[in-house]
């Protein structure tokens, strides 16, 4: 898997900084920079943020390029609904490799992980039959698995990233999808740190595990993790 960030809003914490300053000042637009300057970023973005002012986190927006993940991880990730995506078509591009996610569970042991990969195979065989035999592209890839790598080009704002965080970091999510989320965080805290400092889980990000019965109990352990993202 490889997630880069490829474009971001410029200067996005100072973008939300003006907007929220803009809510409570009887100043003109132009003026507000001068406000806004001296205007510690940790301290007004964490209160911001603790007050649920959260709609002036939707002016800075985050477009991650993401490849080599599963289509059954891609699936979940675009029920977030508040996103742009693009995917890589399977009607349009015709594949020529089989590409595939083997999960850990099935490599912990040779023996499955041969069977998975020989099966794999075999379905990209007879794809490439199908293709060969001039079946258009968008019916061969039905036999494509949940396994086949896809690529998508993925934007979310801010507030829905931490809202994605909070779902996707958490134990509770997939493996993949979870490893897929601390990557996009890991990038999105280089460029704006005090917005997503306490992005993670609801161990990390209110201190408490909000998945109840489901909990991994290990929330101390989540926010050392999180501590070094
Ligand atoms: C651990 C886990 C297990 C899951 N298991 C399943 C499963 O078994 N089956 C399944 O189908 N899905 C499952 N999901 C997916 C889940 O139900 C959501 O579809 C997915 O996480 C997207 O979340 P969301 O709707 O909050 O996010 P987004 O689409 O990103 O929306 C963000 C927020 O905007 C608001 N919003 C967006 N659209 C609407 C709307 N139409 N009406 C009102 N408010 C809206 C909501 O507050 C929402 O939380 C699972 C997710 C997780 C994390």
């Amino acid at each position: 898997m490889k997630v880069t960030l490829l474009n971001f809003t410029p200067n996005p914490e100072k973008t939300i900084v003006l907007a929220a300053k803009l809510c409570y000042s009887d100043s003109n637009i132009s003026q507000l920079e001068d406000k806004a300057k001296g205007v510690s970023y940790e301290k007004f973005l964490g209160k911001i943020i603790k007050m649920g002012h959260l709609s002036v986190l939707e002016h800075a927006s985050f477009t991650f390029g993401i490849e080599g993940i599963s289509r059954a991880t891609s699936h979940q990730l675009v029920r977030h609904r508040l996103a742009s995506y693009s995917q890589q078509s399977q009607r349009y591009v015709k594949f020529k490799e089989p590409e595939f996610v083997i999960p850990s569970s099935i490599k912990k042991d040779a023996k499955n992980e041969k069977r998975f990969s020989d099966t794999i195979e075999s379905l990209y065989s007879f794809y490439k039959e199908m293709l060969d035999a001039g079946i258009p592209a968008e019916d061969a890839r039905y036999i494509l698995p949940n396994a086949a790598t896809t690529k998508i080009i993925a934007t979310m704002n801010a507030r829905e990233l931490l809202h994605f965080f909070g779902l996707r970091t958490c134990e509770r999510a997939q493996w993949e999808i979870r490893d897929m989320a601390k990557r996009m965080l890991s990038l999105v805290k280089k460029e704006a740190p005090f917005i997503f400092s306490a992005a993670g889980p609801g161990c990390v990000s209110t201190g408490k595990c909000t998945e109840g019965e489901m909990t991994c109990g290990r929330p101390d352990e989540i926010r050392k993790e999180f501590k070094k993202i």
